[in-house]
């Protein structure tokens, strides 16, 4: 992978610029390079790859995820195989707890959870359920998080787990919220704690910064770090493919107002133990500005006297993180998708990916979405 300066007068040696190298943008520039023989330029303003799933070695020597805990997971045995191509696997180990009432409780919600908050030891699924039933509010279509969470665990669990850090993640209530936000965590009535409930639950065995430099070292690549695209947009040709994976509002210049992000602020303490924390995770709801502290040594199997913790800290400034579901967003969005379809019309762009689709979604999920951009690239420029 040359990671020389580009020459920026010379970009027509490229048939392709990627902006953004992130998940999408590795896989696409890698796909484009391997199977179509193209020379591609791979920019990114960061002064590194991977996008939020970066992970590096923090001061102290221990692995750390740089942009919060990135949990790989997927149903999708090709996407699998494709990645395996670029690096080994360990098991997830994805355990969370929830810190309520001066307690750790196992969340997600689950049959542990629920005999520990109503001191129900012997609880089994069915009498769970029967007194969940007690409790749920009757709402067959749930509009909002709030609706969504009360029809499946009613009043009480949901202010002691839910209701608090959703205010603080957000700053936005939960009834405000799309029902898919709180809908992303599974609730269970059996003893599986495990975060996510996907078929394949890995990591790369190397860390994800590793996965993604194998993926792009091509000799048809080059990689242009700490490069915005905006400042050398002017410079590419209307033939050139475009790959865009930035925020979709900041490519049209915010024409149609900004589009709404929530970011975060990462705290990082290394402590001089192997372990502090009895878990990846653990999600803060109701004490504290940050959210969840995060020891994901538990995932990477890092051996190393000392560990790290990190704090997260929900904030409106700084890079966008999360896109914010709700309708009056969606509605801008499409505006924008709008214009994106207009601009794909005039010339070969592509947006592609969580910034530039505006939309809440997981790294596998945008890797099936580069794998099949891919695809209808093949088909309009394969031979
Ligand atoms: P990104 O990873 O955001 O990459 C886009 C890249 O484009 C960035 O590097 C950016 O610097 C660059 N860029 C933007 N504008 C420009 C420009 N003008 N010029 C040059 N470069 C530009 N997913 C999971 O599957 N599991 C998890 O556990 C998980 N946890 C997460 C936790 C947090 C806190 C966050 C924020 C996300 C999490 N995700 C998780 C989601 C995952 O990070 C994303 O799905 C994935 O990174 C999206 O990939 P992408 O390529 O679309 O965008
Ligand atoms: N959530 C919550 N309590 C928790 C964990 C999550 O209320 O202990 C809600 C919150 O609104 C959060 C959403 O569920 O934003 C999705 O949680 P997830 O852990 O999937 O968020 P991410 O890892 O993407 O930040």
């Amino acid at each position: 992978m040359p990671e020389n300066a580009p020459d920026l007068h010379s970009l027509a040696a490229y048939q392709a610029v990627v902006v953004g190298a992130g998940p999408v943008g590795c896989i696409l520039a890698e796909r484009l390079a391997s199977e179509l023989n193209w020379k591609v330029l791979l920019l990114d303003k960061r002064s590194h790859i991977g996008g939020n799933c970066y992970d590096k070695l923090h001061e102290s020597g221990v692995l750390i995820h740089r942009y919060g805990p990135h949990y790989f997971r997927t149903n999708n045995p090709a996407l699998l195989d494709y990645l395996s191509r670029f690096t080994d696997w360990i098991e997830g180990n994805y355990f969370v707890k929830s810190a309520a009432r001066n307690e750790l409780f196992p969340f997600p919600i689950n049959l542990n959870t629920l005999r520990q908050f109503f001191r129900m030891p012997d609880l089994d699924a069915e009498s769970a359920n029967a007194l969940l039933q007690e409790r749920r509010e009757p709402i067959e279509d749930p509009q909002n998080s709030e609706e969504f969470v009360l029809s499946r665990v009613g009043q009480e669990m949901y202010e002691t787990f839910y209701l608090n850090y959703t205010l603080k993640q957000w700053g936005i209530h939960p009834r405000d919220l799309a029902p898919s936000v709180c809908g992303r965590i599974p609730i269970r009535f059996n003893e599986d704690e495990r975060y996510v409930d996907h078929q394949f639950q890995k990591t790369p065995a190397e860390g994800f910064t590793a996965m993604f430099r194998k993926m792009i070292n091509h000799p048809n690549i080059t990689l242009a770090l700490e490069t915005d695209y905006r400042s050398l947009k002017e410079l590419l040709t209307p033939d050139q493919l475009l790959i865009y994976t930035g925020p979709i509002d900041e490519y049209f210049d915010y024409s149609n107002g900004r589009l709404p992000w929530r970011s975060l602020k990462f705290e990082f303490k290394a402590v001089p133990e192997a372990y502090v924390q009895p878990c990846v995770q653990i999600n803060y709801p109701n004490e504290h500005d940050y959210t969840r502290t995060v020891e994901i040594k538990h995932v990477t199997g890092q051996q190393h006297p000392h560990t790290v913790i990190s704090y997260e800290y929900p904030t409106a400034e700084g890079d966008p993180y999360y896109p914010i579901p709700m309708p009056e967003n969606a509605a801008l969005y499409e505006t924008y998708a709008q214009l994106a379809a207009e601009e794909s019309a005039r010339k070969p762009v592509y947006f592609c990916g969580r910034l530039a689709e505006y939309r809440y979604f997981n790294m596998d999920e945008v890797m099936e979405r580069a794998l099949a951009t891919f695809q209808t690239l093949q088909q309009r420029f394969g031979h």
